[in-house]
């Protein structure tokens, strides 16, 4: 099977083979990509059981980017719609490799100069889909300035990006429609789980002063892209162990469970 089999976006599927030489999805992909993609399951929430290893990263990057991908066709669209997609690794290591795979993906962006002028366009459009890494690894004014500039797709560590909800006026993530809780199993082998409850809350706290401000008629309009709809929470881990039910039980609606 291949990757358009699936569902996938053509402008994705060629960035994937020709600038990341990946052309056969895995089985986790495999499982996914239909499930997340159905229309049936715009709704719900998303348990992946799988291993690191096993593909499962572009397993939950893929959908999210081709959920974003048609707000590149409003060309006044920029980083000032802030964060759209938040993933939460338990370590600053493995933050910083979903955020190099994700890097990857995103320099599809930057498909044009040398190519047809159709792809310039697209290049264009696409400029402000950028990714940020928080994780603590820079002075906290230097998040909080790349924060406010507008960050479509962070990849974090709990604490530090609870602490930018708790404490940066300027965080916009109001719009946030994807959540990721990657290895969900060390994040409660590393007693984060009261930390994801309280990002869960802050999220849910700025989204009701996001529609608030949109009922006002204070946020830019963004074309019919129906932001409103509800976050979607994917929970990946490797097990099914007790408290990773547990975690799931709270913070998943209805989830849709794959396994590869
Ligand atoms: P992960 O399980 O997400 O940590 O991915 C493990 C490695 O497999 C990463 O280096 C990916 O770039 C690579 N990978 C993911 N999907 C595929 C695929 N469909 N074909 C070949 N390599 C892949």
């Amino acid at each position: 099977s291949t990757f358009p089999g699936l569902g996938l976006d053509p402008l994705i599927t060629a960035h994937l083979e020709g600038k990341m030489n990946i052309h056969k999805p895995t089985s986790i992909q495999r499982a996914a990509l239909p499930a997340i993609f159905d229309p049936e399951n715009l709704e719900r929430d998303v348990f992946l059981q799988a291993q690191t290893g096993s593909g499962k990263t572009l397993a939950f990057l893929l959908p999210i980017l081709q959920d974003l991908l048609p707000l590149c066709s409003h060309s006044y669209i920029d980083r000032s719609i802030g964060t759209l997609a938040v993933i939460l690794a338990p370590t600053r290591e493995l933050a910083t490799q979903t955020a190099d795979v994700l890097g990857k993906l995103l320099a599809l962006r930057l498909r044009g100069k040398d190519e047809a002028p159709d792809d310039e366009d697209a290049a264009r459009r696409t400029r402000w889909l950028v990714s940020g890494l928080l994780t603590g690894g820079a002075t906290r004014g230097h998040e909080k300035a790349r924060l406010r500039k507008g960050v479509p797709i962070l990849v974090a560590t709990p604490g530090r990006l609870l602490d930018h909800l708790q404490n940066t006026e300027s965080f916009n993530v109001g719009k946030c429609r994807w959540l990721v809780l990657d290895e969900a199993d060390r994040l409660m082998e590393l007693g984060f789980e009261d930390t994801i409850r309280g990002i869960l809350q802050g999220l849910d706290g700025r989204r009701r002063l996001a529609l608030q401000a949109v009922k006002e008629g204070q946020s830019v309009d963004v074309g019919g892209w129906d932001w409103e709809r509800g976050r979607r929470t994917v929970l990946c881990s490797a097990t099914m162990r007790e408290d990773v039910q547990k975690l799931a039980g709270t913070t998943l609606v209805n989830p849709i469970m794959i396994k590869a």
